[in-house]
């Protein structure tokens, strides 16, 4: 598919619900070529229950930055289970932890948004980099309206940071949507979501919410919004300053 054909189908997927915007990328690409990306929040677990009855073979992966909860590695274990599935664990390259931590320490995060976007580019980014160079499409399980950052996606789109198809079969549907999909269908689900943790990324950098916060309130708390993405999801190249 090129580039200038994706306006095209944008228009055409408008009109799909997720499960037949799924089968569509199914029916168009080859199979080793896609992946689903699942963080395990409530969004990518509802992607993933529908993927797998669509397909049981779809690839799936996460990404283990050696900073999540622990809530984080029981649904990582819990949907292995439930669907008797492997779900491929991308981790960081240790050579890049170990230079992290000698020159800024542990917690880096906490002291300046460039060292927060240090920590996500080698403990997210780069391994995802890693595995998206060897696929054409990349499935993910973002919503419109989870963030100010998030409002101009489409359910299919080139990106520009990964230079990669991606495909958002749930970008029209409301966290209610989430809510009932994962209610009717049993799925699995992360045990911060009844902790007030509507979204939820490393330990660190995640904490609960209080009433009447964005949903993304409490991913790197301290950071003015228009930051708040750790370069996955970012159209914005990330700016580095040293490693
Ligand atoms: Fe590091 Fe926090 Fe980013 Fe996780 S979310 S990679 S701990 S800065």
């Amino acid at each position: 598919m090129k580039k200038s054909e994706i306006t095209v189908y944008q228009r055409e997927l408008k009109e799909k619900t997720p499960q037949e915007i799924i089968s569509w990328v199914i029916d168009h690409f080859d199979k080793n070529d896609i992946a689903f990306s699942s963080s395990m929040g409530a969004e990518d677990q509802v992607l993933t229950d529908m993927l797998i009855k669509i397909d049981p073979e779809i690839n799936i992966f996460t990404l283990d930055t050696g900073r999540l909860s622990e809530e984080t590695y029981t649904a990582i274990e819990e949907t292995r289970e439930h669907y008797n599935k492997h779900i491929e664990i991308l981790f960081p390259d240790s050579n890049d932890i170990e230079g992290m931590f000698g020159k800024h320490g542990p917690n880096l995060f906490y002291e300046s948004i460039d060292e927060r976007k240090l920590c996500c580019q080698v403990r997210k980014v780069k391994p995802l980099k890693r595995k998206l160079s060897s696929l054409t499409v990349w499935i993910c399980g973002l919503r419109r309206d989870q963030a100010q950052t998030r409002s101009d996606i489409g359910a299919i789109e080139w990106d520009e940071n990964f230079e990669i198809i991606k495909i958002n079969p749930i970008i029209e549907w409301s966290e209610k949507d989430v809510w009932d999909y994962i209610h009717k269908n049993n799925v699995p689900y992360n045990k911060l979501h009844d902790q007030n943790y509507p979204s939820i990324g490393c330990a660190p950098c995640t904490r609960a919410i209080g009433i009447g916060e964005a949903i993304r309130a409490g991913r790197w708390w301290w950071e003015d919004p228009d930051e708040k993405e750790c370069g996955l999801h970012s159209q914005k190249k990330l700016l580095i300053k040293n490693k």
